[in-house]
């Protein structure tokens, strides 16, 4: 039922407070799911632990709530998965698998880098996807730096073409919620 979460998050509990680079009216708008029955995407952008994933995750169980087939990956899993099945010459059925959810959530693009067949697989996954169905990303890097994690600017920029044409970009800066918590135990000043 829980579609490959780690965790379940609900953006009921997400402290707006805490992070004020949020703007909370944009989140209660992606929480109506317009989006989902529009196939756009989102992206969640930010260094770790502002909260990308819980807000992607919380997204994902509303959608799911809402009766949308849901589906979350680790990117790392996802280029692992995806040149597997290439080497296999499997690599059609499995992109069939990954454009079927109304809501695929790839989390953490940008911690390892794509090699060249990686992301082509994954170029050929979000031209599937394109305007068919919604995927929400998150991601350590900014767009700019997206060149370097599929290491060809050309095929970067192909990809983000086709996620940014419908897109609600949520640029979040600030402090790591994880270090608040830290903080308060007294193990950081
Ligand atoms: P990121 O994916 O950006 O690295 P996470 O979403 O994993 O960060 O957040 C780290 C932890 O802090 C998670 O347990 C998450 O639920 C919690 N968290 C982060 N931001 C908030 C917030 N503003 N309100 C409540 N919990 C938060
Ligand atoms: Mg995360």
């Amino acid at each position: 039922r829980y579609a490959g979460f780690p965790i379940v998050k609900r953006n009921e509990n997400f402290d707006f407070s805490f992070q004020p680079s949020i703007d909370a009216t944009v989140v209660r708008d992606l929480s109506t799911l317009r989006f989902v029955q529009q196939a756009e995407n989102v992206v969640f952008l930010g260094p770790p632990g502002v909260g990308k994933t819980h807000l992607a995750i919380g997204l994902g169980i509303a959608a799911i709530e809402a009766g949308f087939q849901v589906l979350f990956i680790n990117a790392s899993v996802l280029i692992e998965r995806l040149k597997e099945a290439y080497r296999q010459d499997q690599l059609d059925r499995y992109l069939k698998k990954l454009v079927k959810p109304k809501v695929l959530i790839i989390d953490e693009i940008g911690y390892l880098p794509f090699d060249s067949q990686a992301a082509y697989c994954f170029f050929q996954l979000i031209s599937r996807r394109y305007e068919r169905a919604s995927t929400i990303f998150t991601s350590n890097k900014s767009f700019g730096e997206w060149g370097e994690i599929f290491q060809d600017h050309v095929i970067a920029a192909a990809i983000l073409d086709r996620i940014l044409h419908h897109c609600t970009t949520m640029n979040i800066k600030g402090e790591s919620y994880r270090m608040k918590d830290r903080k308060r135990n007294g193990l950081t000043k």
